[in-house]
């Protein structure tokens, strides 16, 4: 599992090569959460994977054409489009139905372990418990499930873009991803993205090109993403509202 000297120089000269593993509840989560996370993985060199638990097909303004194989497609082909901008080569979509991700939550964690320990990720990144959304939640929960079962050397970094998580403690900054992640969001056309880009200004977000989640081990976090060459301070929640 997860090594923090992963990354570093090895006995022969070589470096290994991290992988970051992203769980997006819906096929547009990691470009609005972890974004910035991933283009700064991107640049180090990093292996990103993402799963993509739903369909996506309760998603965007067309009421019309919710839960129909038309949607379902479109939106595979927006979050191969948004991920590739940000370094991600492999995705999987497990097509779980959209919004009712919680009526499949033994088999997504079964598939979400054998997962994390065939790709050994070094951070994982997954919605934290303070989201509004139901299948947000219920990722949270798959996630912390095999998180308790695989390594505690694993860094787990939680998001959240619908709701208020007043937990947050850990910054990332990367103003240099900033284009990238408003073109890869932009990527998902079917979606509200006017809105989803008045929220992230809103928060300060993407003016500031950082990204903020919640961590349960603060300093081990900061020190080992620091050492692999991210950009990460705490939280100073004076200068948030
Ligand atoms: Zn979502």
């Amino acid at each position: 599992m997860a090594n923090h000297n992963l990354g570093r120089s090895t006995a022969k000269g070589k470096r290994k090569i991290l992988t970051l593993l992203i769980f997006s509840p819906h096929p547009d989560d990691l470009e609005l959460s972890c974004g910035l996370l991933c283009h700064r993985a991107m640049t180090l060199g990093w292996r990103i994977v993402e799963i993509v638990l739903t369909d996506g097909g309760a998603g965007g303004n067309d009421l019309r054409v919710y839960h129909t194989e038309k949607l379902r497609q479109k939106r595979m082909i927006e979050a191969r489009y948004g991920a590739s901008r940000l370094g991600v080569k492999e995705i999987e979509f497990w097509g779980y139905a959209d919004s009712k991700l919680s009526n499949d939550l033994q088999p997504a964690i079964k598939r979400s372990l054998r997962k994390l320990r065939s790709c050994s990720p070094a951070i994982v990144a997954f919605p934290n418990s303070n989201d509004n959304h139901a299948d947000h939640i219920s990722t949270h929960r798959i996630a912390m499930s095999v998180l308790k079962i695989c390594s505690k050397k694993i860094i787990s970094l939680q998001y959240c873009f619908w709701g208020k998580d007043h937990t947050q403690n850990i910054v990332l900054a990367n103003p240099a991803g900033i284009i990238t992640k408003e073109a890869a969001i932009k990527d998902h056309e079917s979606q509200p993205i006017d809105r989803y880009l008045h929220k992230l200004r809103e928060d300060g977000s993407l003016a500031d090109g950082d990204e903020r989640y919640y961590s349960r081990n603060l300093d081990k976090t900061i020190l080992a993403m620091s050492g692999w060459g991210f950009d990460v301070h705490r939280l100073q929640r004076q200068t948030r509202v």
